[in-house]
């Protein structure tokens, strides 16, 4: 199940009830119901079906100064 990102929108779709395609940028889709761009990492499963799982809206490509790493729980 996917997610629009868009907060104000924050709807749910079955990704067979989006359309996936890649605009340069690895693939997304765009919600049906407010058009925002949702990024989707690709990965092919051991039978060679391939999957999607939604990530994060990839970051710019300027270099920042990311905050120090917290802690070290990782899920
Ligand atoms: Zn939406």
């Amino acid at each position: 199940m996917f997610v629009c990102q868009n907060q104000s929108c924050d709807t749910q779709w079955a990704p067979d009830a989006v359309e996936i395609r890649n605009e340069g940028q690895g693939p997304l889709f765009r919600c049906p119901l407010c058009g925002a761009r949702n990024y989707l990492e690709a990965s092919t499963a051991s039978d060679g079906t391939q999957k999607y799982r939604q990530i994060r809206q990839p970051a710019a490509p300027t270099p920042s100064t990311k905050p120090a790493r917290q802690g070290g729980k990782r899920t």
